[in-house]
């Protein structure tokens, strides 16, 4: 499935992320309120929060957030296909490409890195290193309260009905990051990048 983002005012594309990562989450806004349309859908910025609230910070949703800001209120819309050729119109009917649409290198820009993500509880000495490869945020260790907790856990049942398609993030693996993070709500959480050597 090929997932495109379009503003219709701006004929400007969203970008398409590395890789499999064109996906996205929630309606195209940019608002953190909790505030669901009638098929309960949230707002990107809402649901994207709740992600970086525990360290999730990842390169093509940071770059999605600058789309959604800019065009949000534009009457964006997304076209979702499986002939590679709708897409190549789609790209063709869009005055500027999208960033990242034709590059054949996938080296992250400076900041950020190919990694894995991993979270550790010091309390119980337990790790729990999360799914495939994506590109990150460049930082150290972070740590996790349990209000962070708790917002990525008000999220987590909602991202099932929030993703578009080709899914940024693997449900099952934010499902065991979900648990991890609940059995160890009140201890020393933190998490931390692992970079793709
Ligand atoms: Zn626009
Ligand atoms: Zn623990």
């Amino acid at each position: 499935m090929n997932v495109i983002t379009l503003c219709e005012m701006c004929r400007v594309a969203a970008p398409i992320v590395v890789d499999s990562h064109s996906g996205f989450i929630g309606q195209l806004s940019a608002s953190t309120a909790a505030d669901p349309d009638a098929e309960g859908r949230h707002s990107f910025g809402y649901l994207q929060a709740a992600l970086e609230a525990i360290g999730l910070v990842d390169y093509g949703l940071v770059l999605f957030r600058g789309f959604v800001e800019a065009h949000g209120g534009h009457g964006a819309f997304t076209s979702v296909s499986s002939e590679p050729d709708d897409l190549v119109r789609a790209m063709e009917w869009a005055d500027e490409a999208a960033p990242g649409s034709d590059d054949e290198d996938d080296t992250p820009p400076k900041g950020w890195v190919w990694g894995s993500f991993e979270l550790r509880c010091n309390t119980c000495k337990k790790r729990r290193r999360c799914f495939a490869l994506s590109v990150f945020e460049d930082r150290d260790a972070r740590s996790i309260s349990p209000a962070q907790v708790d917002m990525f856990a008000e999220v987590l049942p909602l991202l099932s009905r929030n993703f578009h398609q080709d899914q940024p993030l693997e449900l099952n693996a934010l499902a065991k990051i979900g648990r991890f993070l609940l059995k160890h709500r009140d201890h020393e959480l933190g998490s931390r990048i692992i970079r793709d050597e």
